[in-house]
């Protein structure tokens, strides 16, 4: 659809003309035979551009039907389009290697560069910047120049399903350049749809010239009997990746067991919340006649990070000249951690959550007790 363009938009003016003014086919000069206007953003606002079409000048010649643009149009602005390759490249720089969202996209094109848009044609044009870049990418001559000197390839082939009930999306890649070759989403994992993407991957590897020296997946089936059917000699390797997660189920498993056991143990915050809601509202219910008691910046200075709680664990209860009705905000405080611990379900293979647990909740543990020895009059330490 073309864009509607509002009466008041102040536009720069380009001309454009043929620069090579001889016929291709019967070398007769090229004369104007007729114009296009043109509208297109630019970065530095409208422009309006204005094109000088040229034929052949010689009736009998068949360049005579035919109209030439001035050279440089496309390096502009593509056909039909609104935006200007200045624009356009910005747009698809910003969606996918600063990972904008569309609405960010639009508002930041009309802060910016006054430039209305909407969702919908943005989409449209992140869709051709997309299908422009993997033409790129997957050009004989460009992959060629990034595989002059390489030996050999290295090639995993892996499935990824983007949202549940979807296809799933089989990515092939090489290591060696650490490149996406291609992707291509498949209605089944059946062996004869898997080994099509993977007869694809032999094409290129053929294409390229070069031996492939190992193949790396997860193993499924439809790999093993594809990768064996087209790469009959080449190794196949499990991914370490997933070695590691097989590795560790047994103890994730075990992980996840003391977790549960952990926080069967440590129960009970919600009415030790109450109670405390309760007594502090006993408390301050008099306390309109010392109002210096309720002291918000001395408990903030002590008070537990509870969006982190496995990090910092609340170090040190104000001491005993700090005023006592900043105490149950500090209970509330560690409440809050402790929760934000029961919770947390951050670690992988490496550092299981059930380990991170435990750590985190024994901090707290050592917290309380600097506290209650404090309290006691014996070793007072600082945060
Ligand atoms: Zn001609």
């Amino acid at each position: 659809m073309a864009y509607h363009w509002p009466a008041n938009t102040l536009f720069r003016e380009l001309t454009l003309e043929v620069v090579d003014r001889t016929c291709g086919e019967c070398d007769h000069p090229r004369s104007v035979c007729c114009h296009r206007h043109r509208r297109f953003f630019t970065r530095d606002g409208p422009v309006q551009l204005l094109c000088k079409l040229c034929h052949c000048s010689n009736p009998a010649c068949p360049g005579h039907q035919t109209t030439v643009s001035p050279e440089e149009e496309t390096a502009l602005v593509m056909p039909y389009w609104v935006l200007g390759w200045d624009v356009f490249c910005w747009l698809g720089h910003r969606r996918f290697a600063r990972h904008w969202s569309v609405p960010h996209l639009r508002a930041e094109l009309s802060d910016r560069f006054a430039i209305p848009l909407s969702v919908d044609a943005i989409e449209r044009y992140v869709g051709r910047y997309q299908r422009l870049l993997a033409a790129r990418q997957q050009d004989p001559l460009v992959l060629a120049s990034a595989y002059r000197g390489a030996k050999g390839l290295t090639l995993t082939v892996d499935g990824l399903q983007p949202e549940k009930g979807h296809e799933t999306l089989y990515v092939v890649r090489e290591l060696g350049q650490k490149r996406v070759w291609f992707a291509e989403t498949l209605l089944s994992s059946s062996a004869a749809e898997v080994q099509r993407v993977l007869a694809r991957a032999r094409a290129w590897a053929e294409c390229l010239g070069l031996p492939v020296r190992c193949w790396i997946s997860d193993k499924q089936d439809a790999f093993i009997t594809g990768i064996a059917a087209e790469f009959p000699d080449v190794p196949h390797r499990y991914c370490s990746n997933h070695f590691l997660r097989d590795l560790a189920k047994p103890l994730l498993d075990a992980d996840s067991q003391a977790k549960v056991q952990m926080r069967s143990k440590v129960r009970g915050l919600r009415a030790i919340e109450r109670d405390v809601l309760a007594e502090r509202a006993a408390t301050t219910a008099p306390a309109a006649t010392a109002p210096a008691a309720t002291a918000p910046a001395a408990t903030a200075a002590t008070a537990p990070a509870t969006t982190a709680p496995a990090a910092t664990a609340p170090a040190a209860m104000p001491t005993s000249t700090a005023p006592t009705v900043a105490e149950p905000d500090i209970v509330l405080d560690y409440c809050a951690a402790v929760r934000g611990i029961l919770n947390d379900n951050q670690g992988g293979p490496l550092h299981p959550p059930g380990e991170r647990m435990a750590e985190a909740l024994s901090e707290v543990r050592q917290s309380l007790q600097r506290n209650l020895e404090a309290k006691k009059g014996g070793p007072r330490r600082r945060a």
